[in-house]
């Protein structure tokens, strides 16, 4: 069942782990996608191969932390689709490890611009396209740090804890316009986010943190974030979803 049929959707930081399978689940389901992100080459590869399994998507190159690229990004979906149904704001990076007291200024300001401000930046021209077609879905992606803290990362924890907050924030004031915003929280997940910076030693202790035995993945994550974004949701607003094999239970 395509359960996104006619619908609109952008995804920010699409062109890899996460926000790809998210792309590319919208797009099994029926809707058109607005793949966005600052890789230019992994945006475009996800972008063909939806169309070559006959979805429609475009590609649009955007920095989720520069609000002119914000606008911008919304006013290209509408100029190619009409319209913007569903937007997952979902780009993100780790930042470095430090501790708060030796945490270096720029990583602060880089991290809490893309993980942060980026969802902010994109919401703030989001909501009024979707305010003035009546309705629209909008699923943040936060994380298990966006409930509670973990060594060496303040600045991921604080920019997903504020992730949280934006959320419920919009939420409270869109509702009544026919407009939802949920937050998800995934553990930690199977992308190049973790791969590409940690070695298998550092997987491996990160596995003993989920009760499950294991890491999430990231089509694990986008079934969740397609659950919020599609109408068998029609009652969920201002939510924070943990989808985290118990890391938060724990
Ligand atoms: P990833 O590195 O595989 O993908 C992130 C994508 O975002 C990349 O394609 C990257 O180019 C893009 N991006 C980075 N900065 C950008 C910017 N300024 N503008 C536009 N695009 C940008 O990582 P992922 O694991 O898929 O992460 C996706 C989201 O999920 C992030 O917000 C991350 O914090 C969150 N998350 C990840 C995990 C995890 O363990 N992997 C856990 C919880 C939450």
């Amino acid at each position: 069942m395509e359960v996104l049929k006619n619908k609109v959707a952008l995804v920010t930081g699409a062109g890899s782990g996460i926000g790809k399978c998210v792309a590319e689940l919208y797009a099994r389901n029926g809707a058109s996608v607005v793949i966005s992100d600052i890789d230019e080459k992994g945006g475009e590869a996800v972008a063909k191969a939806i169309q070559q399994a006959g979805g429609k998507a475009i590609f649009v190159k955007s920095d989720s932390s520069n609000p002119g690229d914000c606008e911008q990004l919304v006013a290209q979906t509408l100029s190619e689709f009409k319209q913007l149904d569903i937007a997952c704001n979902n780009a993100g990076i780790g930042g470095a490890a430090a501790p708060t007291g030796e945490y270096p200024l720029e990583e602060w300001q880089k991290v809490i611009n893309i993980n942060l401000n980026g969802v902010f930046y994109g919401m703030r021209y989001q909501l009024p396209a979707m305010e003035k077609a009546g309705g629209g879905v909008i699923v943040n992606m936060a994380s298990i740090l966006g409930a509670v803290g973990f060594a060496g990362s303040c600045a991921y924890v604080a920019a997903k804890h504020g992730v949280v907050g934006l959320t419920q924030a919009a939420a409270v004031e869109y509702s009544a316009k026919g407009i939802r915003v949920n937050a998800v929280g995934p553990g930690f997940i199977e992308t190049p986010l973790l791969t590409k910076h940690l070695s298998q030693e550092q997987m491996q202790a990160l596995v003993g943190l989920h009760p499950i035995g294991r890491l999430g993945q990231p089509e694990e994550v986008a079934e969740m974030v397609l659950w919020l974004s599609s109408p068998q949701s029609s009652f969920v607003t201002g939510g924070y979803y943990p989808i985290d094999g118990a890391y938060l239970a724990r």
